[in-house]
């Protein structure tokens, strides 16, 4: 038999009827291979149960969340399924389940909780996908991801157990054949002690990249409304253009940097194994999208542009004029990670530290109060980092016309602005 392949379907290619249609008709350009199909929530519907899971630690009420979410997939499955009963019979379990998820009393682990809940638009979705496929006398099974991705306990953000994982994924690699479909839910897993876990938000394009790598697949396609992986946001760069082939090295750059594309975690297990990752548009199947692979050959071909805008630049100078060496360094670190702040760029000099972050009012009155004393502290609010990979002296030109450069750095490859 041919590798099994993976193809990963986000919320927006299954957010209504004509979308789950669609996604069928791209399963049957595929008939003889293997196919893990991995699919996320529908539409939004993570949101809705993060709402739900909020509302109900807080005490506020829930009928109308839960009658929002039950309507909006209602009908979903009424239009695919041409009957109101069956529709009614399909959701009926799966709200039920809701139902008690949400019903139960709210213990004091919130995010235990929250994977409890949050979870299950996942397992909405791909029962309802299979239940289609299934009427439409496609072969189809569904597969519960809980009983495959294992990890540990961090709820909310879990971490893989790799071999346990490998492990439990026999029986799904022994239900293989060439023409199968088995549908697994994206962004979940299992707690040693079975309670569901999730990877983070957006976190299924990393499923599928578990899947590739625990099953060895041939390679992973992530199905998007878009035509592939672009140099630059489209709505910020109407010159953007797709990249057509790039490295596993050069995606993890691009992410790092600020790249949204893909899920961070994704490309490390394929890279590992060499597995390629197609990016591939929903709406027009047969066109080449992006693939992303081993080497690095084409990556300098086209510039790609990250920005990021509402940043806040701030410096840290020491009171004494004493350096800012190992040190202070540590002590400026630690207290960064206990406050959970994200550094975007650093920089130091003789007497001062500085670095980008976010603007979120909250955290900067909580570094302020932190560093108070010990720093002298300036602000600059409002900035906009920009990071261009591959550059030229005309790329950069077009990104800083008219603007002020605050502080700049350079490596052969990246270049990063912070701009007012
Ligand atoms: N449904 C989850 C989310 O929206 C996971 C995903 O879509 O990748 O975060
Ligand atoms: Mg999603």
């Amino acid at each position: 038999m041919n590798p099994v392949r993976i193809f990963k379907f986000g919320g927006a290619s299954v957010k209504d009827a004509e979308a789950v249609r669609n996604v069928s008709s791209i399963l049957d350009l595929f008939p003889d291979d293997a196919l893990i199909v991995v699919v996320s929530a529908m539409g939004k519907t993570t949101n809705a149960l993060e709402e739900l899971h909020r509302a109900r630690y807080s005490g506020s009420p829930v009928e109308e969340i839960l009658e929002h979410i039950h309507t909006f997939h209602l009908n979903i499955c009424r239009d695919l399924l041409g009957s109101r009963e069956a529709a009614a019979e399909l959701m009926q379990p799966l709200m039920a389940t809701l139902r008690a998820a949400v019903a139960a009393p709210c213990s004091d682990r919130y995010d235990r909780e929250y994977d409890q809940v949050v979870s299950l638009g996942e397992w909405i979705s791909t029962s309802i996908i299979h239940g289609y496929l299934e009427s439409t006398g496609a072969s189809s099974q569904l597969a519960d991801a809980r009983r495959v991705v294992r990890t540990d306990d961090r709820f909310r953000d879990a971490r893989v157990d790799w071999t346990a994982s490998a492990l439990s994924i026999t029986p799904l690699r022994e239900a293989l054949t060439p023409g199968s479909r088995i549908i697994i839910q994206g962004f979940i897993g299992a707690a040693p002690d079975g309670a569901t876990t999730t990877l983070g938000r957006e976190g299924s394009d990393f499923t599928a990249a578990i899947m590739a790598y625990l099953l060895d697949a041939g390679d992973v396609t992530i199905w998007k409304d878009v035509p592939g992986m672009l140099n630059a946001d489209p709505k910020r760069f109407p010159d953007s253009v797709k990249l057509d082939c790039i490295s596993f090295r050069e995606a993890i750059e691009l992410a790092y940097y600020g790249a949204s594309v893909i899920h961070p975690k994704t490309i490390k297990p394929l890279q590992n194994k060499g597995i390629p990752l197609y990016i591939k548009s929903f709406i027009d199947p047969a066109a080449a999208g992006t693939v992303i692979q081993e080497s690095t050959e084409r990556d300098h071909l086209v510039p790609s542009f990250i920005i990021k805008d509402n940043q806040v630049l701030i410096s840290l100078s020491t009171r004494d004029f004493s350096f800012v060496v190992e040190d202070n360094l540590r002590d400026i670190f630690d207290t960064l990670v206990q406050l959970g702040v994200r550094i975007h760029l650093m920089e130091n000099s003789a007497i001062s530290f500085s670095m980008v972050v976010d603007h979120d009012p909250y955290k900067q009155e909580q570094l302020l109060q932190a560093f108070a004393g010990r720093y002298a502290i300036r602000y600059n609010e409002g900035v906009t980092l920009a990071t261009i990979r591959h550059y030229h002296d005309s790329t950069i030109r077009r990104l800083t016309e008219g603007r002020e450069i605050l502080l700049e750095q350079r490596s052969r490859q990246t270049v990063r602005m912070v701009m007012r």
